[in-house]
């Protein structure tokens, strides 16, 4: 079976590809915007059309499950909005409109690979790339569920309590978002017809990823502080208006590189479980073998 996802949309040469993408992808950027799940600003906009016009390049089933992540990340950001919000103001530092580092963030190497395997079409690298979207996805359904369903959260490193949307702060409802959003991309992955072995790597992926970013939450992100509340924030300016000041982690390190760090975690397990479940025959197998089409 030579007519995977790797293959779908190579009636198409290259170019051609890359043209149809970007117009598809300035569409759908564009619906986005209008739902407000893309900052006005632009950054966000342009951000996504470059994620979606790489997907295309890399085949039909990496779009549909770039649509599929964003749609349901979206509708749960928006999902009692306002609850949470209150919950958080304060110490959160962006809403539920993503930027351009937001957007790179969470999808940039799940995007990067997929055009990668319209050169190289090797298994490993759709691995990869669905490990590094079911980490993205995870993490967003951690934070939305567990913002959502409250609960005291923990610091995953010292275990004593921190407040809700700190980075580092586990709940359990959190850490069953986590497994619920990685099993989302799971089963969209399955729905798209990709290789069985492949849910496997989501939920590993998704779940480990997860875990990494609240352990990279914990220690090197920046942590800030506003003297005048004396509350914990990840804001440069505090909602009350004054400036706050770094009292730990690394500078430049904010929410933005520790879910790039996650993503990228996420890409490594996915490997990883494809050297472990993807290369035997009964998950999937080497391409062409075992009938193993993953689109
Ligand atoms: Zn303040």
């Amino acid at each position: 079976m030579t007519e995977t996802i790797f293959a779908q949309n190579a009636y198409l040469s290259l170019p051609s590809r890359a043209i149809v993408g970007l117009a598809l992808a300035l569409g759908a950027a564009g619906l986005a915007r209008r739902a407000g799940s893309l900052e006005r600003g632009g950054g966000g906009f342009v951000a996504a059309t470059v994620c979606g016009t790489l997907c295309v390049i890399g085949g039909w089933s990496w779009s549909a499950l770039l649509i599929l992540y964003f749609g349901a990340a979206t509708a749960l950001s928006r999902f009692r909005e306002e609850e949470k919000g209150a919950r958080t103001r304060g110490v959160v530092s962006k809403g539920g409109e993503r930027d351009a580092a937001q957007v790179v963030a969470n999808g940039g190497i799940f995007s990067l690979a997929a055009a990668l395997t319209a050169i190289l079409p090797a298994p490993y690298i759709a691995w990869g790339a669905v490990g590094a979207l079911a980490a993205a996805s995870a993490d967003t359904w951690a934070t939305e569920v567990g913002v959502w369903l409250g609960g005291r959260p923990r610091s995953i490193i010292t275990g004593t309590n921190v407040r809700p949307g700190e980075s580092g702060g586990v709940t359990f409802a959190g850490l069953m978002g986590s497994v619920a959003g990685a099993g989302w991309v799971a089963l969209a992955a399955m729905l798209l017809g990709f290789q069985r072995g492949l849910g496997i790597a989501s939920m590993v992926a998704g779940f480990g990823g997860a875990i990494v970013d609240s352990v990279v939450g914990a220690t090197i992100q920046e942590r800030r502080r506003c003297d005048v509340c004396d509350e914990p924030t990840e804001q440069a300016l505090h909602l009350c208006g004054s400036a706050t000041r770094r009292v730990g982690g690394i500078a430049w390190v904010n929410n933005d590189v520790v879910n790039l760090i996650s993503t990228f975690a996420g890409f490594l397990l996915g490997l990883f479980v494809y050297y472990i479940v993807g290369r035997s025959g009964s998950w999937g197998g080497w391409w062409g073998e075992g009938g193993g089409a993953i689109g």
